[in-house]
């Protein structure tokens, strides 16, 4: 039984802590996009960073919930207005992440989940080293990469192979993330994430509402 009158009932997740900016990363086909709709599904505590784009909509996919779709205009206004917390060119079309929202969330204690590639989570990590947890996505072969890239049956035989043909060095990158995880089996791939992410919210410097419950653990003599 406990005395602290703060915590009278301590349960851990109601301290306060700072959210997280988790970054989910793979070269085009490998699942990350698979893996962030069930980390949303699953886990009501992250949201989803929506990106801008200039790229058009593919089918199924809805303005405000997979991306913003702009044009070019748009999205260069975006620039000029420095409300944009990083952007990069992919495959012909922008993509950027809007500054709005994250700032405060994360103080209130929200995560925002990222599905960027790597310029994006180069500039993310520059800007809020402390905030950011990078996971990359690897397919487990390339044959897979390609399998998984015509089963999804959303791009035209030229946009998938010129996707294939930049797998290689988007998974070059792979050495400037945290954490690397091959999606084999997608229940499996979607255990690890979990992990990695539940204990990256543990870790001490994020949970800043330790500092008053350890202070009223030990008053002084
Ligand atoms: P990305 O977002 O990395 O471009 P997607 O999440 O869109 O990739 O996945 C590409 C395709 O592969 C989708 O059709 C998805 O259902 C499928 N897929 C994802 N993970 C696996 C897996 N572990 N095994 C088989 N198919 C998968
Ligand atoms: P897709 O067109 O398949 O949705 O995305 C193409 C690539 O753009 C993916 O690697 C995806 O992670 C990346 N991407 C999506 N949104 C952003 C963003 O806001 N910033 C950056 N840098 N990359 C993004």
């Amino acid at each position: 039984m406990t005395s602290n009158p703060l915590f009278s009932a301590i349960n851990q997740d109601e301290l306060h802590r700072r959210g997280l900016l988790f970054i989910l990363s793979s070269p085009s086909g490998a699942g990350k996009s698979t893996i962030a709709r069930m980390i949303l599904e699953s886990d009501e505590d992250i949201s989803l960073s929506v990106s801008v784009t200039t790229r058009p909509p593919r089918e199924g996919e809805l303005d405000g919930v997979d991306y913003h779709f702009i044009d070019d205009a748009e999205f260069q206004a975006l620039v000029d207005d420095n409300a944009l917390l990083e952007w990069a060119h992919v495959f012909d079309h922008k993509y950027g992440t809007p500054k709005s929202a994250i700032k405060q969330g994360l103080k209130d204690g929200k995560d925002f989940l990222f599905d960027i590639d790597w310029q994006g989570t180069q500039q993310l990590y520059q800007r809020a080293e402390g905030d950011v947890v990078r996971v990359f996505i690897l397919p487990p072969s390339i044959e897979q990469l390609n399998e998984r890239l015509r089963k999804r049956g959303t791009d035209s035989e030229e946009v998938i192979n010129r996707r294939m043909a930049k797998a290689k060095s988007e998974i070059s990158h792979w050495d400037g993330y945290d954490f690397v995880v091959i999606n084999d089996d997608v229940d499996a791939c979607f255990d690890k994430v979990c992990e990695i992410l539940h204990a990256e919210r543990m870790r001490r410097a994020r949970q800043t509402g330790l500092i008053d419950f350890v202070r009223d653990l030990t008053p002084p003599d």
